[in-house]
């Protein structure tokens, strides 16, 4: 800021100072340090980000740092957030909008990533593999194989909830490769699909899918989505698998319905919280398989993420950022 108060561009001004909450890649970084002044913060608390934005003029984030309002309430010179990432959860938008503060993320840098692990989670939950693997380790190999009884996906019915991005893209595969029947719903018409899918009510998903996979963002309409009544009506062979958000999922409800056999099984990337405590009955609940929130790291989903440094320095210069939230 100038001394009368007019915020200049880069050119302008001094250095600009960018912190960044979390982890990018160092190709990154040297394109932010050929700009500005860039401090690595080792915490990513909400006290720690208090603190440390407030003489910041970017600030960029991944999963795990929450901008709140409070944060953004102590940045009086932030211009710009960078989200690392697809999801914008973690960032109060509405009160960013109301500081002029720029949003931009990386929608799109996953899809490929959280796909292919959906589709890997979905055919090792079916076909019992990670049981299978411990047997054959511990020298059980006959009695594995002769218990082993799954189903061809083939014509089973995938449930997609969310047919964005990855939505489209693990139907796309499910539909074309794998030769499943696709079924989804979505607030929004997605527009013309380059494969065969039918829209459906939640309901008509729960009651239908032998396999239901969950791909909406974490917001008021879609938390706790998948709840104890919702699970009520999933067919008791069922497979649910959540790749979205832990909290479009009541963890708690799925451990029960997976106890009682009303569910057949899960394959989780999220949870709620993160990680879950060692107590939590979802890690003791049978036929379950999960991953620690890896959806998006691929070499190429990573590398993808850590382009949210163009637009920051976009915005920086003055210019359009490609991906505004
Ligand atoms: P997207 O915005 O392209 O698609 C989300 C879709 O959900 C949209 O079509 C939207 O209309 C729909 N939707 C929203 N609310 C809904 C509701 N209540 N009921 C039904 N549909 C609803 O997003 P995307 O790129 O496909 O990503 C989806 C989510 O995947 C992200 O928001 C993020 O939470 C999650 N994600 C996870 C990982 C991971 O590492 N596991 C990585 C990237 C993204």
């Amino acid at each position: 800021m100038t001394q009368s108060g007019t915020r200049l561009t880069i050119g302008q001004m001094d250095r600009p100072r960018i912190i960044l909450a979390e982890p990018f890649d160092e190709p990154a970084v040297e394109k932010l340090r050929a700009l500005g002044d860039v401090i690595q913060l080792a915490a990513c608390t909400e006290t720690a980000l208090r603190s440390a934005v407030v003489d910041c003029d970017a600030l960029l984030v991944r999963t795990r740092g929450v901008v709140t309002r409070a944060v953004l309430e102590a940045a009086p010179n932030l211009r710009v957030i960078g989200r690392g990432g697809v999801g914008l959860e973690n960032i109060d938008l509405p009160a960013a909008a109301e500081r002029g503060v720029v949003v931009v993320y990386t929608p799109g840098a996953a899809t490929d990533a959280v796909a292919d692990l959906t589709v890997g989670l979905m055919i090792a939950l079916v076909r019992d593999i990670r049981r299978c693997d411990a047997a054959v380790r511990l020298g059980r190999f006959a009695e594995a194989r002769e218990q082993a009884c799954a189903v061809d996906l083939r014509d089973q019915v995938l449930g997609v909830i969310g047919m964005g991005r990855i939505g489209r893209a693990v139907a796309r595969r499910c539909r074309n490769a794998l030769g499943m029947t696709v079924i989804y719903n979505d607030i929004v018409q997605p527009g013309w699909l380059d494969f065969v899918a039918e829209p459906v009510t939640k309901e008509e998903v729960y009651a239908c899918a032998k396999v239901v996979s969950l791909h909406v963002p974490l917001d008021d309409t879609t938390r706790n989505l998948i709840d104890a009544r919702a699970l009520s009506q999933f067919r008791p062979d069922a497979f649910l698998i959540n790749t979205s958000r832990g909290a479009v999922v009541d963890n708690v409800a799925l451990a029960q319905a997976l106890e009682r056999g009303t569910l057949c099984g899960a394959a989780l990337d999220v949870f709620d919280p993160e990680p879950l405590p060692a107590d939590h009955p979802l890690l003791r609940a049978p036929n379950t398989l999960f991953t620690p929130h890896i959806g998006a790291r691929t070499v190429e989903g990573l590398r993808r993420m850590n382009a949210v440094v163009d637009d920051v320095i976009a915005v920086l210069q003055g210019k359009t950022p490609q991906y505004p939230a």
